[in-house]
């Protein structure tokens, strides 16, 4: 827990947030600005800064990307969505714990675009 992280306090229930999921070691919710009619937010419990350091910690890894497709099941992406982790200045990373965007419910058109 690091107190100035807004996702460590979202996960301690300090700062609210609709959660549609949870585990011991994740938590998802909604985007407070969806791209999509389905954009949830997964993260790891325990503070890592990024996806390169969640590679570090594989167990905490397998467990977003179980939840991430946990999450695609209970929103019922049938038809698919994608999955970004964004990563540094240059992906536009705002938030400094990692989160993988679950987004989907609708075609998602190019990547790029
Ligand atoms: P990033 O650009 O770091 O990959 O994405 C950060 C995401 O967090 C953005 O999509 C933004 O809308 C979302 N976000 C920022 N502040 C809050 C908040 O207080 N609550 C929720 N639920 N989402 C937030």
């Amino acid at each position: 827990m690091e107190n100035s992280c807004l996702f460590c306090r979202i996960v301690s229930g300090e700062i609210p947030a609709t959660v549609v999921h949870r585990t011991e070691t994740t938590v998802a919710f909604r985007d407070i600005d969806p791209k999509a009619p389905t954009h949830v937010l997964v993260i790891p419990v325990a503070h890592h800064a990024d996806v390169v350091a969640l590679a570090a910690d594989p167990s905490a890894a397998a467990d977003v990307l179980a939840t991430a497709a946990a999450v695609a099941e209970k929103e019922g992406l049938t038809g698919g969505f994608r999955l970004i982790f964004n990563t540094g200045r240059d992906s536009g990373q705002e938030v400094f714990h990692v989160h993988a965007h679950v987004l989907g419910g609708t075609p998602l058109g190019p990547m790029l675009a």
